[in-house]
């Protein structure tokens, strides 16, 4: 059986059959078998805009031979009568504890939120009715941050090809679309991510792992740099090994592990607003038309760099997707942005966001106590100014000119919008490198400046960083890990999953 690599340009609403013809041709033969390694769209030429697929092919009468398969994750089961506990059910915290749990640990997952079903519903009631639930949330709950998300599961983090090929392969077992294997832009939708994580769930109960609900991690027990037990709710639970993975959101956990001799350090971190476009105008500035036969809807992707200081970035964009209400807390109001997988909404929305470091807003030298309470104070005083959760809003030309909103603008946004001088509401610093930067994004994307911006995008990544071993473990501790975001050493759902999957692989070498 010989093999070969094909690249091939197919048109965007290229059928099963003309594929097939095309690889065909392309092989040589039509005694073949193929799988597409990796597809993109090429629409640098408006007048030819098309698929670039590159796909690998079996057959009687090809020349070459295969390449050797890259190397995989290898888990290594026995029984070890040890038990892990995890805090926080994101992707990291949940790919640590199903791990561990197939390498035969005794592994109890606790999740401050609630169940993915129910989660679902306290959301749906939060738009609706504007009442916050603090167990089922955008950013708390089963699945972490990205349950309710656009599912991209791009990253650019280096060296995590076998853990982004393990959750690859779990997310697809889980019911995720198998084309997140191949696609150069992946997403799975929102719509798909809560079955994924509730099936997700299922096999880590199979393999015998147990989950809590609705329970929080509030306090460590620490003898002589071990922690000996976990306070959860009223009870303690005493374990082999911790792993924190709160996600960047939980600001009463940081301060817990902090005050516990958790040693973390700033970093720089961003901040803005989101931005929101018609996604037909979207479509026309990338593509040159309204639509495209085969592709769901356009994306965009500009930096830019204010003063050769501040970059500014367009971020997590969800074309076809919605902006949401993403409070963390009772009194907080930031917005976020989701979609699902067919990305029909009429809007296109994306973070545009200014990197920052928490000295620089201070003008001193802060601790991360005091970037966490920065932080903390800036997204409650959105909730003030709108005294709920209306997002802050102005039109990307107001904000550049400083001229006050006028109308309010059709939206996705579901709790109503607020005009406000979000110029004003952000610091000077920001403000001044985010104008920079929307002129330029203007520049180069036609139309961008016909969108608007609702506050306050604060989710972006976190400003402060745990001080960890290369093996996750926090500096001082012999028990204690922190994976995923909330560490400080990744951001985005594969990134993070990654992350856990590390650290428990850490774990099993430590016990092998
Ligand atoms: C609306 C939205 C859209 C996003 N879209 C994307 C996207 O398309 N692609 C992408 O790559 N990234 C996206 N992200 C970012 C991504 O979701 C996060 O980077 C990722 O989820 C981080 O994973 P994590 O496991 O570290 O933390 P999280 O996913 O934040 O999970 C942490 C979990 O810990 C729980 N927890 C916190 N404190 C405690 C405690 N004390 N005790 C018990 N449980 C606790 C929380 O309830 C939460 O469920 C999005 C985020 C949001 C909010």
């Amino acid at each position: 059986m010989g093999f070969k690599i094909i690249e091939i340009k197919a048109p965007t609403g290229y059928s099963e059959e003309e594929l097939r013809n095309q690889i065909v041709r392309e092989a040589g033969t039509d005694d073949c078998t193929w799988q597409i390694e990796n597809k993109s769209l090429d629409a640098r030429k408006k007048s030819n805009i098309h698929w670039l697929l590159r796909i690998a092919v079996h057959g009687q009468g090809i020349g070459g031979t295969d390449r050797t398969p890259a190397a995989s994750l290898v888990i290594p089961y026995k029984p070890r009568n040890k038990r892990v506990m995890i805090a926080g059910s994101g992707p990291a915290g949940f790919f640590a504890a199903f791990v561990l749990q197939k390498a035969g640990f005794d592994t109890v997952l606790i999740e401050r939120g609630a169940e993915v079903k129910k989660r679902e519903q306290g959301i749906a009631r939060f738009e609706k009715t504007g009442e916050f639930s603090p167990v089922a949330n955008y950013s708390f709950g089963e699945g972490g941050a990205g349950t309710f998300s656009d599912g991209k599961l791009t990253s650019r983090s280096k060296h995590i090809s076998k853990e982004r090929d393990f959750f690859v392969t779990s997310y697809i077992e889980a019911g995720a679309p198998a084309e997140i294997r191949y696609m150069a832009y992946p997403h799975v939708g929102s719509d798909n991510l809560r079955s994924v994580v509730k099936n997700l769930r299922d096999q880590y109960q199979q393999y015998g792992g147990e989950i809590r609900f609705e329970t929080t991690l509030t306090d460590l027990v620490l003898q002589h740099g071990r922690v000996v037990e976990a306070v959860i709710g009223g009870e303690t639970m005493a374990a082999d090994y911790f792993i924190a993975a709160p996600g960047h959101s939980a600001y009463e956990t940081y301060r817990m592990m902090i005050g516990r001799g958790v040693a973390f350090r700033t970093k720089n971190f961003a901040i803005g607003c989101r931005a929101e476009h018609r996604q037909e105008n979207i479509n026309r500035a990338q593509w040159g038309i309204e639509k495209l036969d085969g592709v769901k809807a356009a994306e965009y992707r500009l930096t830019s760099e204010a003063d050769g200081k501040h970059p500014v970035y367009s971020f997590c964009m969800c074309p076809g997707g919605m902006v949401i209400p993403a409070a963390t807390s009772r009194d907080i109001n930031i917005v976020n942005g989701m979609s699902n997988y067919r990305r029909n909404g009429r809007f296109a929305n994306a973070g545009c966001v200014a990197g920052i470091h928490p000295d620089q807003l201070a003008g001193r030298k802060v601790t991360p106590l005091e970037a966490l309470s920065w932080l903390e104070n800036l997204e409650r005083s959105f909730f003030e100014f709108s005294n709920g959760y209306q997002a802050p809003f102005c039109t990307i030309s107001d904000f550049i000119h400083a001229t006050e909103p006028r109308q309010i603008p059709e939206t996705s946004y579901p709790l109503g919008l607020k005009p406000a001088p979000l110029w004003k509401m952000l610091p000077p610093v920001v403000t001044h490198a985010l104008r920079e930067g929307l002129k330029d994004f203007n520049r180069r994307l036609r139309g961008y400046g016909d969108g608007i911006l609702l506050g306050l995008e604060s989710k972006t990544s976190s400003p402060i960083q745990a001080l960890r071993e290369k093996t996750g473990l926090c500096e001082g501790f012999e028990n204690l890990f922190i994976a995923g975001e909330g560490s400080g050493y990744a951001g985005g759902i594969v990134s993070s999953a990654a992350d856990g999957i590390k650290i428990a692989m850490q774990i099993i070498g430590k016990e092998d």
